[in-house]
């Protein structure tokens, strides 16, 4: 039986867990509307992973040239591999104007043209007249838009006076008849342990890059949302879909920006050849990003690859003209030179592709809901719970997320949840009792890992885990390698139960908090990997090489997956195939050319 830990009880309308664009977005919305809010979040707000965005935020703004938010529909729709569900991309698309407006009101520093509008740069896969040609459509603050807009964002939460807790970690959903009541964290400043109760609890986690050895997430990026989701006996859906980023500097994993192609930059082999247009005729570099990365891993395992072991490729900047770089890419300059050694107006950078965004999380409506499929309804929503951000799966992403489409999900769906919570919820409506031993589960995992005296050390388990990822769910997968790497993960679970943990302080104990990140990294890598052995098709970041084709009538459909006692079962929900609204049509599924 558990410790008697002492746990403080605090009310709240809503609770929302993480402060990174999605959260903060969120969280400033619900006290506009008069609803008390918590905010909680592992990390200051500011280091959330949303501040190390680089290139920007998508919006059909029009400012560089014609434009229209059905075009960038088409896109998304296009970028998903049609995976995505598309009255959700509808409402994103459409938002995302008055969204990235209201950013700029609220203070995000932009880049300008000449005549002082939003500065827009060219992204992978954005075309205006469905694809005729490129659209400069991403909204940019120089190559820092993440920390721009993060920033901002915390001030405007301030400013509405949202109450914040920092440094607390959230343990587990509380959970009572399959509705959520709030959530139990831990104070890391003072060891104390804390219910918070809300109507609504959303998570805003962010996404699990953590679970591979070369990712370019922070180290907090650890999907702890959708871990305590598959806990709480809940599904998360399409985790087969892992994106790569094609340019992460080789050795660090460190990202360069899309916008660095967006700019001019280009790629070539180790025969000096620009290769991109053998994969991509018509777009080239700017073809979507699973595209660019399968060129490349297709070009190093040809033998073309650059370097000793010929395992990377070159991302040329140095014919741009300084100014360029020095007003547009400072950052991507900067890192280059930290963590790549190379000064990039005169040296081409070596990259190659690395784990940069989860497509898959927890199952939504476009209202943030959290939805799963119950008694044959695959839309029912789950009483209590929300996600929006990374850790949801709206699904406006699909197989394949665009570039700088992922902050603007951040906000328009911050933002719909806030709308939504307010339509449900009265302020200051009384909590209905919970049970006596309502947070005896969560506790009692908690005081277990606390205590931990196995034989195998955190990290250990951790390098087993993200090596196994890297080598068994990489850019192409295939039967075998996924089989091997299902009886790998399994194994690898299985030994969390031979976990230590040496110190069992409550205050400020590092080694207690990455083995309680590790165990909900362990439970994403074991349906990620299921998923990714059980979808026989090609589709988007999932590439099978013993499937090389879109399987429409078999695999149109989202993948659900869900864990218990370490073993992954499966079910799927439909696609959405239509649109909110008559301005525009659903786009039929066709081949994806670039
Ligand atoms: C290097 C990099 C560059 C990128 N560039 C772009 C770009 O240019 N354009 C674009 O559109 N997208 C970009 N992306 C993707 C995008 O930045 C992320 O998908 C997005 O920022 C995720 O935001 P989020 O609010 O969902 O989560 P995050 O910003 O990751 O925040 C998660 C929050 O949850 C909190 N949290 C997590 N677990 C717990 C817990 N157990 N208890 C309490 N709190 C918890 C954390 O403290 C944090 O506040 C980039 C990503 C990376 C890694």
């Amino acid at each position: 039986m558990s410790e008697a830990y002492k746990i403080t009880e605090h009310y709240y309308d809503v609770v929302v867990v993480g402060a990174g664009g999605a959260g903060l977005r969120a969280t400033f919305g619900m006290v506009e509307k008069g609803l008390k809010t918590a905010c909680i979040s592992k990390v200051f707000p500011t280091r959330s992973h949303t501040v190390a965005a680089q290139g920007g935020i998508s919006a059909a703004l029009g400012n560089m040239g014609e434009d229209d938010w059905r075009f960038h529909m088409y896109d998304t729709v296009k970028g998903s591999d049609w995976l995505g569900d598309q009255d959700a991309i509808e409402y994103m698309c459409k938002e995302a104007i008055p969204a990235v407006i209201e950013l700029e009101r609220y203070g995000v520093p932009f880049s300008r043209t000449p005549d002082g509008k939003i500065y827009q740069r060219a992204f992978g896969g954005m075309s205006t007249h469905y694809g005729k040609a490129q659209a400069q459509r991403t909204c940019a603050a120089a190559d820092v838009t993440g920390h721009a807009i993060l920033h901002t964002l915390y001030q405007q939460a301030l400013k509405f006076k949202a109450e914040f807790f920092i440094e607390y970690i959230v343990l587990d959903l509380i959970m009572e008849n399959g509705e959520c009541r709030g959530v139990l964290a831990w104070c890391l400043d003072d060891g104390s342990l804390h219910l918070f109760r809300g109507h609504q609890t959303i998570l805003a986690t962010g996404g699990y890059g953590r679970t591979y050895f070369s990712c370019t997430s922070a180290h907090t990026v650890t999907g702890d949302g959708n871990g305590m989701v598959l806990r709480a006996g809940l599904p998360l859906q399409d985790m087969e879909f892992v994106q790569f980023h094609p340019t992460g500097i080789y050795g660090s994993g460190c990202l360069m920006s899309e916008g660095a192609r967006g700019e001019g930059g280009y790629l070539t082999n180790s025969e000096g050849e620009r290769f991109m247009p053998r994969y991509a005729p018509q777009a080239h570099d700017l073809a979507s990003r699973d595209v660019v990365s399968r060129a490349i891993t297709v070009e190093i395992n040809a033998g073309r690859g650059l370097g000793p072991k010929k395992d990377f490729v070159h991302l040329h900047l140095e014919h741009l003209d300084p100014k360029v770089i020095h007003e547009r890419l400072p950052g991507i300059a900067e890192t280059a030179r930290i963590f790549g050694g190379v000064d990039v107006t005169k040296q081409p950078i070596p990259v190659l592709p690395t784990v940069h965004y989860n497509m898959g999380g927890i199952p939504t409506n476009y209202k943030a809901e959290v939805v799963t499929l119950k008694d044959g309804n695959p839309d029912y929503v789950v009483p209590g719970l929300m996600a929006i951000g990374e850790t949801a799966c709206v699904s406006v992403h699909g197989a394949n997320r665009l570039g700088s489409n992922s902050l603007l999900d951040l906000v328009v769906f911050g933002r719909a949840a806030a709308i939504r919570c307010a339509e449900l919820i009265k302020p200051g409506q009384p909590h209905p009792a919970l049970a006596a031993d309502g947070c005896e589960q969560a506790l009692s995992r908690f005081d277990k890992i606390r205590h931990a005296t196995g034989s195998r050390s955190t990290a250990e388990i951790r390098l087993d885990m993200q090596t196994t990822m890297q080598a068994k769910a990489a850019v192409f997968r295939t039967a075998v390698t996924l089989q091997e790497g299902i009886t790998d993960i399994t194994a690898i679970a299985a030994s969390f139960e031979d976990v230590r943990v040496s110190d069992q302080s409550l205050v400020w104990n590092t080694d207690l908090v990455e083995t309680l990140e590790l165990d909900n990294l362990l439970g994403q890598a074991q349906v990620t990997m299921a998923a990714a052995a059980n979808r026989q098709e090609s589709r988007g970041g999932h590439a099978r090489e013993d499937f090389p084709q879109r399987d429409d009538d078999n695999w149109l459909k989202h993948t659900l997956t869900w864990r218990q006692d370490n073993q992954v079962s499966i079910d799927y929900r439909p696609v959405h195939l239509y649109t909110l609204t008559d301005e525009v049509a659903a786009i039929p599924p066709k081949e994806r050319v670039y």
